[in-house]
């Protein structure tokens, strides 16, 4: 299989290129290329010499996503993007923009095995992983379609980020290289659903990126109704790890907490979730459960919303409700999907070519 030149760090470029015969500023050049202009075609690449560039041709494959589906938010301007990949497999990926700077959030896996009741992107279960030049490649192609800067990459689309750890943790370090797109490591997050062991491997990394838990229930019992991964991890394990992460690395965790109507939104659960947070020093990010067609969870209405988040302060914790964007476009949390079907259940047809996209 030919390699894959975008999934490659400076260091290793140059010892791959200067063992091939060429000097170690091609790398350096090509780095450029790749990381800064963002080019996707060696032909943009006019400082190169041809028989550098055919050497490349020949020996690596250059990944590029190709937009096939860009959907635009009526309510709030968030963009949700379909994008297909070399093997033809398709992820999606959401770019949201905040008073404080553009946000992507991507999709780590094609699929995702985790099984969360009340998320979509699970249903039809793991592809596969995404290699670290696909999940930047999201980023990298949202930035050419929309001219936009990105800030803030969270890694909370389709997939377990964690279940794809060493793809995961080159695609952190590329994407946060002085050399490249320097993005600060404070400003990514990864979101996982609780890989115990992970957690512990990613501490011992040392990073700066935040790291939010999706807990989603304060007792074993409840969260096992709703996320299979429990009845792997117990919540004292979790916290154990969230605990060993927030020591090692100085970063608190944030919990993401799904609110489901009738489900985890008790004045019991509150009080629960609550110790929970207090003890390991955690912020709760609410999330009223956002629709997914194939089940029928349902948003606590607002007042109930605004009332546990009330129980939570009462008891000293840092909560706030997450900004629903996208809604309209199925492009909130848990609502990114793999298969796109149409309302009679067929496949939607990729659109062909993108207005605005670069050639
Ligand atoms: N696998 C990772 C990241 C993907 S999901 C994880 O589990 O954290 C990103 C966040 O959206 C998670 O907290 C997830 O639990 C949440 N989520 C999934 N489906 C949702 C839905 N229907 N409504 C609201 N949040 C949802």
């Amino acid at each position: 299989m030919a390699k894959d030149l975008l999934s490659f760090t400076l260091e290793e470029l140059k010892e791959e290129l200067t063992a091939a015969g060429f000097p170690a500023f091609r790398a350096s050049q090509l780095y450029r290329w790749l990381h800064v202009q963002l080019a996707d075609d060696y032909a943009e690449m006019t400082n190169l010499p041809a028989d550098f560039k055919a050497y490349l041709q020949e020996n690596y494959v250059l990944t590029r996503l190709e937009a096939v589906d860009h959907q635009v938010s009526a309510l709030d301007g968030t963009q949700k993007f379909l994008f297909r990949l070399r093997d033809g497999e398709t992820v999606e990926s959401v770019f949201m923009k905040y008073r404080f700077g553009n946000s992507v959030c991507i999709s780590s896996q094609v699929g995702c095995r985790m099984g969360c009741r009340f998320c979509a992107s699970t249903i039809d279960g793991l592809i596969r992983g995404l290699l670290p030049s696909e999940m930047l490649g999201q980023i990298y192609q949202i930035r050419r379609i929309t001219g936009e800067r990105v800030s803030r990459v969270v890694v909370m689309g389709t997939g377990e980020p964690l279940d794809n750890y060493d793809n995961l943790l080159r695609f952190i370090r590329l994407l946060t290289d002085e050399n490249g797109q320097n993005i600060s490591q404070r400003n990514i997050t990864v979101s996982t659903c609780g890989i115990v062991p992970k957690i512990y491997e990613l501490a011992r990394e040392k990073l700066s990126i935040t790291l939010a838990l999706s807990l989603h229930a304060p007792t074993d019992e409840k969260r096992r109704e709703i996320m299979p991964v429990a009845n792997q991890y117990s919540i004292r394990e979790l916290m154990d790890a969230c605990g060993y992460y927030f020591r090692s690395t100085g970063r608190r965790i944030t919990f993401e907490y799904s609110l489901i109507r009738g489900v985890n939104d008790s004045d019991r659960e509150a009080q629960q979730l609550a110790r929970l947070a207090g003890r390991a020093g955690a912020h709760i990010n609410l999330i009223p459960v956002n629709p997914v067609r194939e089940t029928n969870y349902a948003q606590p209405d607002l007042s109930a919303v605004t009332a546990f988040k009330n129980k939570l302060e009462k008891h000293g914790i840092n909560v706030s409700i997450r900004r629903v964007l996208g809604r309209d476009i199925d492009g909130a949390c848990g609502q990114l999907r793999h298969r796109h079907l149409s309302e009679d259940g067929a496949i939607r047809q990729p659109v062909e070519s993108m207005s605005g996209e670069k050639k």
